[in-house]
Order: C-alpha cells, then sequence, then structure tokens
C-alpha cells in the first residue's frame, strides 16, 4: 500500500527515441499516438529518426483532471527527455552559443485535424538566435528561423491573429520591392522579427516568451489544450473517435531541409496511392522547410526520374539532383513497406546531405489503388491472401463498379441530397415516369425528378439514367429501387421544389425545365446544371482477384434482391448466390398488367378478383420462368404481395376509365370503392400477409405461378430451380400457418395436374416486433426467416422509413443513433430482435434457414452483425454484391 514515506510510484509519462533508444519499442499507438509510437519503431529498428521523446494519451487525461495543470513529475520527466536530445545531438536547449532546438507537434491515435498541429524552431529566443547564426555560419538561416518560429508560436500556441503576421510579411517584401519569401535578406529578416514581437505584445499584452522552458511548456500546453477545443470536438463527433483519447506530445531534435543546396524536404508514398503501381512517389523541395512544400508558393520537384519524364517536367528530380540520398531514402523505403508490410506515407528532411526520417503511416489510397496494393502484395509474400481481403474497405467498391464524374470536370452544384444509390448520371429532366420511358425509348437519356417515387414510377426509374427526389430518406423507395437496379439515385434534397404540372423545379431562384441537361453524383448527393464528364468502371483483374479470395474466407452466403431478369443477371455476374427477396409487388406496375391489377383490388367480391387474377397469372409464371431461367441452381425466394393497396390505386380519370371499360362497372362506383380503400395509415394497414388472409386467392394464384414456372423450367432445363415462397409481414403464426395453407394447396394442385413435384420451401419474413418475439412458435411452421430489417426498424423505433429524413440526420449529429438506423442495423434495438428472433427460432427448429433482405443486407456494419449472430446468408441489391462478399469475409477473417 502506498503511504506517505513510501508513495506508489508515479506513472510513466515519457517514452524516449532516437540514437539508439527507444522506450516505446514496437511502438503502441494508444499510448504514443500515431505520430509517436511510429517514430519510436522507426528508431527500434535503426532508421534515422532526430532523437526526441514522446509525452503519452495517458498524460492528456490527467491534465484534464488536474484541472488543466501538469504533475510536478512530469517536469523531471521531460528534463530527462530534453537531458537525451542533448546526449544525442550534443546541442544544449537554450544555449546561446550552440542551441538546441526542438519540434513540438500533437499527435493521437489516429490523425486528427482541428487540433494544434505543429510548432518548428522552438528554443529560439534574442540569445540563441546570434548562436544559431554563428554555428550555421548563415544569419539569414538564423533569422529566418526565428520569425518562422515566432509566427508559429503566435498562431498556433497563443491562438493569435494570423493574418497581422502575413500581412507583415507581405509588407516587408513589398517594401524592398522582392517576389518571394527568399528574397528577403538577414536583416529584413531581423526587421521583421522585430515587428513580429511587436505585434505579439500588442495582441497578448505580454512580450514574446524568451525562456525557452516556457516556450517548450506553453507549446506542451497548447497540444493538450487543443484536444478539447471546438474544433477537434465537432471533427470527433463526426468521425465517431472517442473523447477520452486523448493525444500525445511529440517533442523532437530539429533537423533542417532549408540550409543550403545539399538540404531538403519531401512528402512520398512507397507505392502509387492514386493508381497503385509499385513505384516510389512524392515530391521534395530543395532548401526549404517542410510548410514551403505544402504551402504551394514554389512548385515541389519530383522524387524519380521516371515521375519527372512522364510528367515531362524540367527541374531535376530528387535521384538525379541527390543520388546519393535518394538511394538511401529509396531502400528505407524497402524497409518500410517490409516492417509495416503496408504501402507507407512518409515525410523526411535532408539536412546537408543526411537523411532523416521526420514520419511514416499507412497511406491514404483510392479503391483501385487499394485493390492493386493488396493484390500485389499478397503475390509478393509481403502479406497473406486473408490479409489482402482485410485491405480494402468493401464500400470503396462503390467507387469502381459504377460511372463517376471525371475529377477534373468543372461542376454547376445546384443543390445536395442524399448519396442514396452511388454512380453519376446526366440526362434530360422529366417529371413522370410516362415521359421518361418515351424519351429514354427515343433515345435519349433523361433523369427522373419526383418529389418521391412510387411503384408505379418503377418503369420510369428504369428507363432513366439516373433518378432524383425532393422527399424520401436512404431506404425510401427511391433509394431502394435505384440501388436495386444499380441507377445513381439523389434522395431527399430538401431545398428542391418540383411543380409536375408546370414542368419545372426550382432551387432558390433557379429554375429547371424539362428537358433541361441535368447531372446528379449519387455517390456525393450532388446534383449538378449541365452536362459533367463521366468515367466508366475498369473492373481490372486485381477486382475478381481479391473477390476469389474473399469467397474462400467468409462463411455467410450473399444473395441478391432482384426482380427483374436483367437484374438477376447482374447480380449473378457479381457473384450472387441465389436470391433473398424477390418482390413481386414490382411486377405488377406493367403497363400491360397495371389495370388487371386494379380490377383485382377495385373488385368486391371473390369472382371479381378471381376474374382479374385469370389475367394476371400468366404474365407472373412469364417473370418467375425467366428468373428461374438465369438462377438455375440456386435458390430463389419468392415474397408474395406485400405493399399497401393504395399504391396501385388509380388516380387519374383516363386510369379509372380503362378499370371501367375492363371490368364493366362504373367510374363513380369504382371511385367510391377506391375511396372506401383509402387508409390514414396505409405502411401499418391493409398490406403484407393481411392482403393474403383477407383475398386468399390473390397468393393462391401467386403460388401457382410460382410452381408452374418451376415446373416448366425443371422440365425444359432439366435443372429443378428451388423455390422458396415468402410471407411478408407475418405477426402471428397464425396467419403464416393459413398462408401456408394456401401455398401448399396450390403446390399440391399444380404438381397433381403436372403429374410430378418438385422441393420447395415456406418461409416467413420477420420484419414486425411480434414476430421476432414469437419466433419460437412462428418456426414450427416456417421452413426459414428472412429479417426484413427495413420494416423493422421503422417498427421498431417508431421510425418511418418514407419520412425519417426529415429528422434523422439531426439525431445522428447529436448522437442519438450513431448512424442511419435505415443504412446501418441499430445493434442495440433493432439488432437485439434479430438476435433473439434467431435464438428462440433455432431452438425451435433445428437447422432453421436464417437471412436478411432488409436494406442492412448490402452495408458492411451490419454484415458484421449477421456474422456474429451466424445468420446464413445475407441479401444486397445486384451492385452491393461484391460489397457484401468482401464484407462478409472480413466479417468472418475477424472473428477467427
Ligand atoms: C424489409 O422490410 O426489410 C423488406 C425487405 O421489405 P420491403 O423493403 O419490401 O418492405
Ligand atoms: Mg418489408
Amino acid at each position: 500500500m502506498a503511504t506517505a514515506a513510501n508513495p506508489a510510484p508515479e506513472a510513466r509519462y515519457v517514452y524516449r527515441f532516437g540514437g539508439g533508444v527507444s522506450d516505446g519499442g514496437k511502438g503502441d499507438k494508444n499510448l504514443l499516438g500515431g505520430k509517436g509510437a511510429n517514430l519510436a519503431e522507426m528508431a527500434s529498428i535503426g532508421l534515422p529518426v532526430p532523437p526526441g521523446f514522446t509525452i503519452s494519451t495517458a498524460m492528456c487525461a490527467r491534465y484534464y483532471d488536474e484541472g488543466e495543470a501538469f504533475p510536478e513529475s512530469l517536469r523531471a520527466e521531460v528534463a530527462d527527455g530534453l537531458a537525451h536530445i542533448e546526449a544525442v545531438t550534443g546541442k544544449r536547449f537554450g544555449d546561446a552559443a550552440d542551441p538546441l532546438l526542438v519540434s513540438v507537434r500533437s499527435g493521437a491515435r489516429v490523425s486528427m485535424p482541428g487540433m494544434m498541429d505543429t510548432v518548428l524552431n522552438l528554443g529560439l529566443n534574442d540569445a540563441t538566435v546570434e548562436g544559431l547564426a554563428a554555428v550555421s555560419s548563415d544569419a539569414r538561416f538564423a533569422w529566418d528561423s526565428y520569425r518562422r518560429f515566432i509566427q508559429m508560436y503566435a498562431d498556433v500556441v497563443l491562438e493569435l491573429d494570423h493574418g497581422a503576421f502575413e500581412e507583415a510579411l507581405e509588407i516587408a517584401k513589398e517594401d524592398n520591392g522582392y517576389y518571394l519569401d527568399t528574397d528577403l535578406t538577414a536583416d529584413d529578416l531581423k526587421a521583421l522579427v522585430a515587428t513580429y514581437k511587436g505585434l505579439v505584445e500588442e495582441q497578448w499584452g505580454k512580450p514574446f516568451p524568451q525562456d525557452v522552458h516556457d516556450q517548450l511548456w506553453g507549446a506542451v500546453g497548447a497540444v493538450f489544450g487543443s484536444w478539447q477545443s471546438e474544433r477537434a470536438k465537432v471533427y470527433r463527433r463526426l468521425n465517431d473517435i472517442p473523447g477520452d483519447w486523448g493525444t500525445a506530445v511529440n517533442v523532437q531534435a530539429m533537423v533542417f531541409g532549408n540550409m543550403g543546396e545539399t538540404s531538403a524536404t519531401g512528402v512520398a508514398f512507397t507505392r502509387d496511392p492514386s493508381k497503385g503501381d509499385r513505384a516510389y512517389y512524392g515530391e521534395f523541395l530543395i532548401n526549404a522547410q517542410g510548410e514551403d512544400v505544402v504551402a504551394g508558393i514554389r512548385t515541389p520537384q519530383y522524387l524519380t526520374l521516371k515521375a519527372r519524364e512522364e510528367a515531362g517536367a524540367k527541374p531535376a528530380s530528387m535521384e538525379e539532383a541527390m543520388p546519393a540520398v535518394y538511394a538511401e531514402l529509396a531502400a528505407v523505403f524497402d524497409r518500410l513497406e517490409d516492417h509495416y508490410r503496408d504501402m507507407q506515407d512518409i515525410e523526411f528532411t535532408v539536412q546537408q546531405g543526411k537523411l532523416w526520417m521526420l514520419q511514416t503511416r499507412s497511406g491514404k489510397r483510392t479503391a483501385k489503388a487499394a485493390l492493386k496494393i493488396a493484390v500485389d502484395m499478397a503475390g509478393e509474400g509481403l502479406i497473406t491472401r486473408d490479409e489482402a481481403v482485410l485491405r480494402v474497405d468493401p464500400a470503396a467498391l462503390d467507387q469502381l463498379l459504377h460511372p463517376t464524374l471525371d475529377p477534373d470536370a468543372t461542376r454547376d452544384v445546384l443543390t445536395k441530397g442524399l448519396p442514396a444509390s452511388p454512380g453519376a448520371a446526366s440526362g434530360k429532366v422529366v417529371f413522370d415516369a410516362d415521359t421518361a420511358e418515351k424519351r429514354a425509348a427515343a433515345g435519349e437519356a433523361v433523369i427522373l425528378v419526383r418529389t418521391e417515387t412510387s411503384p408505379e414510377d418503377i418503369h420510369g426509374m428504369h428507363a432513366a439514367k439516373g433518378i432524383l427526389t425532393a422527399r424520401g430518406g436512404m431506404t425510401s423507395h427511391a433509394a431502394v429501387v435505384a440501388r436495386g437496379m444499380g441507377r445513381p439515385c439523389v434522395s431527399g434534397a430538401g431545398t428542391l421544389s418540383i411543380d409536375a404540372k408546370a414542368r419545372v423545379m426550382r432551387v432558390g431562384a433557379r429554375e429547371v425545365r424539362e428537358g433541361d441537361t441535368l447531372t446528379i453524383d449519387g455517390t456525393t448527393g450532388e446534383v449538378m446544371i449541365g452536362s459533367v464528364a463521366t468515367v466508366q468502371p475498369e473492373l481490372s483483374g486485381d477486382f475478381g482477384t481479391l473477390m476469389a479470395w474473399a469467397d474462400v474466407a467468409r462463411r455467410l452466403k450473399v444473395r441478391t434482391n432482384a426482380e427483374t431478369p436483367a437484374d438477376c443477371r447482374t447480380a449473378r455476374e457479381f457473384g450472387a448466390e441465389g436470391i433473398g427477396l424477390c418482390r413481386t409487388e414490382h411486377m405488377f406496375f406493367e403497363a400491360s398488367r397495371i389495370t388487371a391489377v386494379r380490377q383485382m383490388i377495385l373488385a368486391t367480391d371473390e369472382k371479381g378478383r378471381r376474374a382479374a387474377l385469370e389475367k394476371l397469372l400468366p404474365e407472373q409464371r412469364k417473370d418467375f420462368t425467366e428468373i428461374f431461367e438465369v438462377m438455375a441452381g440456386l435458390p430463389v425466394t419468392i415474397r408474395l404481395l406485400d405493399p399497401p393497396l393504395h399504391e396501385f390505386l388509380p388516380h387519374e380519370e383516363a386510369e379509372f376509365a380503362d378499370v371501367a371499360a375492363a371490368t364493366g362497372v362504373s367510374v363513380d362506383q369504382l371511385k367510391r370503392r377506391a375511396s372506401e380503400l383509402h387508409e390514414f395509415n396505409p405502411m401499418l394497414g391493409h398490406r403484407g400477409c393481411r392482403l393474403g388472409v383477407t383475398y386468399p386467392e390473390i397468393y393462391e394464384v401467386q403460388a401457382r405461378a410460382i410452381f408452374e414456372a418451376a415446373l416448366d423450367v425443371a422440365d425444359k432445363s432439366g435443372e429443378a430451380p428451388i423455390p422458396e415462397v415468402m410471407i411478408p409481414l407475418v405477426a402471428t403464426k397464425r396467419e403464416l400457418d393459413l398462408m401456408k395453407t394456401v401455398v401448399d394447396k396450390a403446390a399440391e394442385a399444380v404438381f397433381a395436374e403436372r403429374g410430378h413435384a418438385l422441393d420447395y420451401l415456406v418461409g416467413t419474413m420477420i420484419e414486425l416486433p411480434r414476430a421476432a418475439l414469437r419466433a419460437g412458435e412462428i418456426a414450427e411452421s416456417a421452413e426459414f426467416f428472412s429479417f426484413g430489417t427495413n420494416d423493422l426498424t421503422q417498427t421498431t423505433l417508431g421510425v418511418s422509413r418514407d419520412d425519417a429524413s426529415r429528422f434523422l440526420t439531426s439525431y445522428v449529429e447529436q448522437g442519438i443513433y450513431a448512424k442511419d438506423p435505415f443504412v446501418s442495423i441499430d445493434v442495440d434495438g433493432v439488432g437485439e430482435l434479430v438476435k433473439l428472433a434467431a435464438e428462440r427460432g433455432r431452438a425451435a427448429r433445428a437447422g432453421l434457414k436464417l437471412g436478411i433482405c432488409g436494406e442492412h443486407g448490402g452495408d458492411p456494419a451490419s454484415i458484421a452483425f449477421c456474422e456474429d449472430v451466424r445468420l446464413d446468408y445475407v441479401s444486397a441489391s445486384p451492385y452491393r454484391v461484391p460489397i457484401a462478399r468482401l464484407a462478409a469475409a472480413q466479417a468472418a477473417l475477424k472473428a477467427r
């Protein structure tokens, strides 16, 4: 036990690196931050790292716990750290004759804009600047370093007005008729330092600190202080970074890239971060400090001769200008890749011919580069195939599967909505589905613009190159259907007002009329006036290779949500292993069928309905036949009619007239019937199996169409399809039992007529909380469950999936839900129901097949959840099938 006489040893906060020392060893990012951990690690493998020390992230927490003060013990530890740097460099901090200068940088676990970044040249004051001038024999360099230091310190530590310093610099140049900073002489810079010190005193009320230790503690405090800055808090909130992680502080001996023509500074990637090629990639500047490379005043030079030649640039590459140091740097690149087994993003400095490494981290890359680098590295034996699979972000594959806007094209952004379905498209604006279809048939590219879409718009959505809606969230009809079709879609563009009658849409004062050209980017949600050039996706060999490795690693099967033969074909090409959801209602909106469907709905008795169903049967059979043919040998889950009836009701006079002509019932009578069918809350109304319970003949005919089609295909091809008939929106076992009897009877009848049978399953969607809770008894009748997490989210949260976008963004911003629960499954709520239903269902029926067919089936985080609860498959829209395959593989590998 700790006592006054025997105090508990103080925790350690300072970790040294460089000069053969590496207290942080293999680099613990949580403790040392990303930058500190990698500096320690580079030092530990013998790379040239300027000596320094890291104050750990644990100190950050303590600093705040103790009212933004440092414990006494830290002073001694920092003194030790400084002594280490002094010993390695042979210079002393604050020494007027030959001063040690240091840099102070923040470094959290992940790099985090919004925090104090860097102070360079710390340790300069009115006395040490003279010493630096003397030892470097370069007064200009010394005074330039001092003025840079004051400017940075004033900006990031004292948080004074940055503009005043920039202005003073500009005036100094103008007064002397200079163009470049480098034109300023030692005397000019000396005068500028005096001006800067005056500015500090004026704004801060105190003179610029001359005590180098005060300078250091000021900078360390500013780093910790910046962790709780508003900017940092906002960044953390937007990026799910916990507030208790804290930041580390790195104090390191300065090295100078601005000590003449044998000095330089640069940034590099070990491979091309844009294409992924195995080639060193980067820029450098001779006689410059790091900030000059990013400032963009001087144009940096290429690292390699090859890159310079390819770009047709004149100034010598580093390979040519500094061949010896370049060779050393290239060896370091290889060493770093070998060590970290990943592409690295590096900062380096050359001081008078000596190379120093200032930073390394895993480099950011495009999706294309990520694929190539992962596949190449596995080929080089640097990583395993499983690791390659884990290296590529599944969501990034979207970039590769759809046309994207040419990044170099200019764009006139009209408004922004939700990025509902990825890809970019340009076309002429149309405001209704029929016009979309007509103009598309005439060979025009069109963008369908609607306030919101409904199943009646399907043909127009199919015909359009892209879809734009003013209302509706990420699981609105437009979003779901567009993703399914692979059409780019921007939904919920709230600033858009559409006057479909007048055929015009407006955003503020800007107007777009029917026939005007518009471009939408479903990857970013941007809507642009005119046509913006796009680039086509290139599914290179690397894509196929990585997908094959993913397939070896994954346990979850991946099916698709599709209802047209074309979509089924696309999905199969993308590797779908069956259909998880074929929504039959979408088939009912085709022009040739809608009148019969309306006739069926408006009929007042069974006889009337059967007459209409008679007409629909051959059409449905044809749909299923085509789908079974495309999906030969794979399971096909077909869901019986689900949507609220109002979606089918006629609205226009002409539509009523069509139905009247088909049925011989008067328009007035039909209208009366339609108003009887009106519902206040159709999503919770007469839909799903409730349709089948009240009008069993609808499900009977659909089931008949399925079995007849299946037998037709089996007879023709010899390969029997595996139909899985799915009942929607079940809440009770009794509902399922009734509907199962209808389906079984239809099967029996068809098999008797045809003289032979085939295997099929009858199962249910679990998309209501009651069904999840009663899954045990429901599983006694159901041969499979498919979680309809769109409706399950809607009914569990009590949030309308079609209206949620109005407030959900604000909910996510305020952290009420971590992500849009219609995009990524609400694991704690909806997920709990899924888990419970899976357990209860399996307990009641061993081997119960479990899948998910809500939109979450294509979301990587939700797929990881599906792996956790051991579902058998996920089902995603065709263009998301590759994403789901990769995400399923990663989930399986992480679970090992
Ligand atoms: C669901 O509710 O999750 C589902 C897949 O069905 P739908 O989206 O057609 O309601
Ligand atoms: Mg549903």
